[in-house]
């Protein structure tokens, strides 16, 4: 199963992701006609930044999840298809319970509405054999969309490049150091024997 995964490294917080999210789920898909919509569309996804780490905050259609299994009135469900979980708004009572269980934050308020409101894994997107709007949009392809193990192995490759850069790096600071101190010595010794 393809899930959106985070390189953390990568996003700037430039809420690109949340702009994306608001027009594919608009009723028009056009940005100019978007903002003028009422209710406004709302994005799916929260940038939460602080200044060592930018996560897009997004639901992450847990196995098991916890907002499914708490919901009073069976508003939400597990798509059998593709796995993905999601709110039937036509059931919704807006209590929010899923809201205070899930693990990640990731139901929106939507008071106006009256409604719970997360992502529902672009699924029109992804039968037009698009990827979700969020990845689309990602200026700096912080986001990406893959299935576990190719997530897992890319995850695995990207660290043992980090590791083996920062070795080289350390390796070279190494050598540095050695050839300075030995040209010092060198010097000592030319100056030992004037
Ligand atoms: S809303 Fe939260 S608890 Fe529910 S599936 Fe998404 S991440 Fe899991
Ligand atoms: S807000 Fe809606 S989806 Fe969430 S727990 Fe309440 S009824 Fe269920």
């Amino acid at each position: 199963m393809k899930k959106v995964a985070l390189d953390p490294r990568k996003c700037t917080a430039c809420r690109t992701c949340e702009l994306q999210c608001s027009i594919a789920h608009s009723l028009s898909g056009d940005i100019f006609s978007a903002i003028f919509e009422s209710p406004p569309s709302l994005s799916r996804v929260k940038v939460s930044w602080t200044p060592g780490l930018n996560v897009p905050v997004r639901c992450v259609h847990c196995e098991n999840a916890p907002c499914l299994l708490a919901c009073p009135v069976g508003a939400v469900e597990e798509d059998a298809a593709d796995g993905t979980v999601q709110v039937r708004e036509e059931k919704c009572i807006g209590c929010f319970t899923c809201l205070l269980v899930c693990p990640y934050g990731a139901v929106r308020l939507s008071f106006d509405r009256k409604k719970a409101h997360k992502c529902d894994g672009c699924r029109d997107r992804l039968r037009d054999g698009l990827d979700p709007a969020c990845v689309s949009g990602c200026p700096t392809k912080a986001l990406s969309f893959a299935d576990f193990d190719e997530i897992a192995a890319k995850k695995i490759l990207d660290t043992a490049a980090r590791e083996t850069a920062a070795l080289a790096q350390a390796a070279a600071a190494a050598a540095r150091e050695r050839s300075s101190l030995e040209r010092i010595l060198e010097m000592r010794k030319e100056m030992g024997n004037g």
